[in-house]
């Protein structure tokens, strides 16, 4: 059982990547952006709360986040592994991770952490909100989804160090060079 955090900046790749690894190697894929967006779009009373915070790009409470993220992960059952992909973004976040894989018999196997300029993920979000249509995918909210990066996700880094979990991916680049290096790191735990 593999549990691989892939872990980056908003545009640094991890979605695309996340998709290429679910392609390779069978894992189920939580992506707590898109559990989310999925809440919005149905209306549910979690969703319409999420809004407000997602639209302002802000960060959703750790509190509400977590129990959420537990309930989609024993959704799963008996898996070979899974990618938490924009989870965990603040460190009472990454510290419930490790309680709740310690409670199950299991813990993160790798930390990837996609690295990318700032000056590149900005050009990359931009140019996906003229596709994606994501509310949230514009000049104004991005600017502030990459501050609460900084100041809120980015000290994770050194969290996953210090648990000795940390692999740094060179994150900009060639799509394919990058899933390889991605595909190098999994093969090892
Ligand atoms: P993403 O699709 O991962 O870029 O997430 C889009 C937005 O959803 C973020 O800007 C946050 O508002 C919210 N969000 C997603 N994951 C989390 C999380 N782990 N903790 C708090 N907020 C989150």
């Amino acid at each position: 059982m593999k549990n691989i955090v892939i872990f980056g900046a908003p545009g640094s790749g991890k979605g695309t990547q996340s998709d290429k690894i679910v392609e390779k190697y069978g894992f189920k894929h939580i992506s707590t952006g898109d559990v989310l967006r999925g809440e919005i779009k149905n209306g549910t009373e979690l969703g319409k709360t999420a809004k407000g915070y997602i639209d302002n790009g802000q960060l959703i409470p750790d509190s509400l986040m977590i129990d959420i993220l537990a309930s989609v992960y024993d959704s799963f059952g008996a898996v070979e592994g899974v990618i938490f992909d924009g989870f965990p973004r603040t460190i009472p976040q990454a510290e419930a991770l490790k309680q709740m894989l310690a409670e199950r018999g299991t813990e993160v196997s790798v930390m990837l952490n996609l690295d990318v300029p700032e000056a590149e993920l900005m050009d990359r979000l931009i140019k996906r909100g003229q596709i994606s249509g994501r509310a949230d995918d514009n000049e104004e909210t991005i600017k502030k989804r990459l501050v609460v990066y900084q100041e809120q996700t980015s000290p994770l880094i050194e969290w996953y160090q210090n648990e000795g979990k940390h692999t740094h991916i060179q994150g900009s680049g060639e799509l394919e060079k990058i899933f390889a290096d991605i595909c190098e790191a999994i093969d090892k735990v």
